[in-house]
């Protein structure tokens, strides 16, 4: 093992810029060289790689958002032919193993590398906590601090004006960040892909806190769901509501990373580059119980699913008004 190759690939999220820090400098403090690869997938199949310099490429990075490698969205990465180019590129510039930092997608491309018997490792960095093998993915944090703040905000003009916002936050297929962001920020209903849901009964609670003093409200809908304003459409069915629909968007994706993430991509990257020194490879990296763990990509993608913690939302029923 002399030259590791590094990737950030899919949805950019906070914190990747530390987790490719925590490679790079890993792998070289320990005298491999360590390759930076620009835009993904479709950079690796271009050979848009170059050699990586501890001061100049990494110094300062640890509390940036987006990343230094850029990201694309490169959907001929499916096709085994490119995959194969790829590999072709690797072998040229002499790359023994590469260090995926990305979501479900990018796990599959690193997935794929690894069935054609090129040794990779997935980093979990997504803002949407949707990745089996760990309880937390790079990004998590921030998103949800994000999320919180701008639910924080709406609260008050909420209030002021007696309305009900629904407002849709990201996650693709996972509820987490609706989750845990609608937990904090006091949400009256939590609407999850996890979860049955019932329009009209959250229209009825609604109604009925108005009658008991509560004039105004907050929805959080996780985008997988449907669209804050379709659901906006469906409660006013049911309800005589002065209601406004908010979509957060990519804001959630941008920003300072918190400690939290720093720390944890630190602990992914540290640990990617301690497993393919012992010889290890064609794993997932995740973090269960604050234990980190690596488990092999292919069992991971084809045998587990990511698990959303469904009694968040039921602890919210309990302690809502
Ligand atoms: P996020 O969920 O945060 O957006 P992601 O990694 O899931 O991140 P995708 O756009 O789904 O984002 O995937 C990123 C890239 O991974 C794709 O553009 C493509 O290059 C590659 N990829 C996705 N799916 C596959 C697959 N089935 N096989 C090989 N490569 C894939």
């Amino acid at each position: 093992m002399k030259r590791i190759g590094i990737l950030t690939s899919g949805g950019d999220s906070q914190g990747m810029n530390a987790a490719v820090r925590a490679i790079a400098r890993s792998a070289m403090n320990a005298g491999l060289e360590a390759y930076g690869v620009k835009f993904g997938y479709k950079g690796l199949v271009e050979g848009n790689v170059f050699k990586m310099d501890s001061l100049n490429d990494l110094d300062g990075i640890i509390n940036r958002g987006g990343t230094i490698l850029r990201s694309a969205r490169f959907p001929e990465f499916a096709e085994e032919e490119t995959q194969l180019k790829a590999i072709e590129q690797l072998k040229k510039l002499g790359i023994d193993a590469l260090v995926v930092i990305g979501g479900d997608g990018s796990y599959h491309g690193a997935m794929k590398l690894t069935k054609h018997g090129f040794n990779s490792i997935g980093v979990p960095g997504t803002i949407d906590n949707d990745i089996p093998g760990t309880d937390f993915t790079i990004g998590f944090d921030t998103a949800v601090g994000v999320a919180t703040d701008a639910l924080d905000r709406i609260i008050d003009t909420a209030r002021s004006h007696q309305r009900i916002f629904v407002v849709e936050v990201m996650g693709r297929g996972a509820g987490d960040i609706a989750l845990w962001s609608g937990i904090s920020s006091g949400a009256d209903a939590i609407v999850i892909p996890e979860r049955k849901f019932d329009v009209k009964a959250i229209a009825d609670k609604l109604t009925a806190n108005r009658k008991k003093g509560k004039d105004y409200g907050i929805i959080v809908i996780a985008e997988g769901v449907m669209s804050a304003q379709d659901f906006k459409v469906e409660l006013d069915k049911h309800g005589d509501f002065d209601s406004r629909a908010v979509t957060l968007a990519h804001v959630q994706r941008g920003g300072i990373p918190t400690p939290k993430d720093r720390v944890l991509a630190s602990r992914f990257g540290d640990y990617a580059i301690h497993l393919l020194l012992e010889g290890k490879g064609g794993l997932a990296i995740g973090i269960r119980d604050n234990q980190l763990v690596a488990k092999d990509i292919i069992d991971t993608l084809e045998n587990h699913k990511h698990q959303t913690d469904v009694s968040l939302a039921d602890l919210n029923d309990r302690i809502r008004f």
